[in-house]
């Protein structure tokens, strides 16, 4: 399948009064034209800082991409210059977040918002521009489109507002659509239909999809690939089946037993004890050594690599990694050294 974003070896980093916060520690994966990409993991694991590298939206001079490639059209975007970056902005790769309301303007009409990318990128007369306004309006589930266009943001619910952001998002025909806790802040009723409608427009326009969220549910929905990340680095990527049946990663399957579901009674569900390790200094070895119950001595000492398991499958692990002798006992394991 062509990739259509390829990012190698992310480093980024943030200046503060503290010390220098390492929040992306060599993060690699591909996106797929056409499909979804969910990225997961705890609060501050560095998703959302892997997405705003993409986007070119680390806030200089405190943020940095220190190292690493982000590859997109045979280009570095890590390397681009803020003026290259904004034609790319919304015009390749569009991004929505949480909240509707940051990216939507209180005192400007819903059709003027919405046609100003067109208008600007790709040179649309204001006619073909509105023409186009309205078919996305429609395309996104908004009823009479004729008079919506006129209406401001006040006049919308959180839902609809979500679904004019993803129409905006869109307008310009991206080949990459970023979606940062896009149904965060909706009911669950609502969120189910901005889920149907993500694969919905998938569908008809072969955008490929990041979805960020730290909503397991939101990923089971929606996901054709999942990488889940833990502390600035991702522990495991693989298929949909593959990390919701058969994870690997001691830290996905934490994750996994510590979100209700319907089949699992309430005293079923296992909170990963412990708390995500300090970014501005981090550990030596495996981030998640000192919350794994299969800790062994080289987890500490050295940082897994990743080990293929099977076809999209791979996890950053020790347990499964040949030369920690797979398949052996943690008590066997626990006495390797040597490397
Ligand atoms: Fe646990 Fe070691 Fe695997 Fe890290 S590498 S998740 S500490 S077993």
């Amino acid at each position: 399948m062509e990739k259509v974003l390829q990012i190698h070896d992310l480093h980024v980093q943030f200046s503060t009064y503290g010390g220098a916060v390492h929040a992306v520690r060599g993060v690699s994966f591909s996106l797929h034209r056409g499909e979804t990409l969910a990225i997961v993991g705890e609060s501050g694991c560095g998703k959302s800082v892997t997405s705003q590298s993409i986007m070119g939206l680390i806030p200089a001079p405190h943020g940095r991409i220190t190292k690493g490639q982000i590859l997109y059209g045979g280009r570095d975007l890590a390397k681009l210059k803020e003026a290259d970056l904004r034609k790319i902005r919304g015009v390749d790769i569009s991004m929505i977040f949480q909240d509707p309301m940051t990216a939507l303007n209180p005192t400007i009409t819903i059709g003027e918002q919405i046609t100003e990318g067109l208008m600007q990128h790709q040179r649309l007369s204001k006619s073909s521009a509105k023409a186009k306004g309205l078919e996305y309006l429609k395309m996104v589930g908004i009823a009479n489109p004729d008079i919506r266009y006129k209406q401001y943001p006040h006049q919308f619910s959180g839902g609809m507002r979500q679904r004019i952001v993803i129409a905006m998002a869109l307008i310009c025909e991206p080949d990459i659509l970023i979606a940062d806790e896009p149904t965060t802040a909706l009911d669950v009723t609502i969120q189910a239909q901005i889920l149907d409608l993500f694969r919905k427009i998938q569908k008809q326009t072969g955008v490929s999809i990041i979805l960020i969220t730290h909503d397991l549910g939101v990923v089971a929905q929606v996901a054709d690939r999942i990488a889940v990340m833990y502390a600035g680095k991702i522990a495991e990527t693989g298929g949909r089946r593959d990390i919701f049946y058969q994870a690997r990663h001691p830290y996905t399957k934490g994750l996994l037993q510590s979100v209700p579901r319907l089949d699992r009674e309430e005293g079923d569900l296992v909170p990963i004890p412990g708390t995500p390790p300090d970014l501005f200094a981090p550990p030596k070895g495996c981030p998640f050594t000192a919350r794994c119950d299969h800790a062994m001595e080289v987890c500490a000492r050295l940082d897994p690599e990743k080990t293929h398991i099977q076809d999209a499958h791979f996890v950053n692990c020790w347990l499964e990694d040949e030369r920690a002798g797979r398949g052996s006992s943690t008590a066997e394991k626990s006495t390797i050294t040597n490397f």
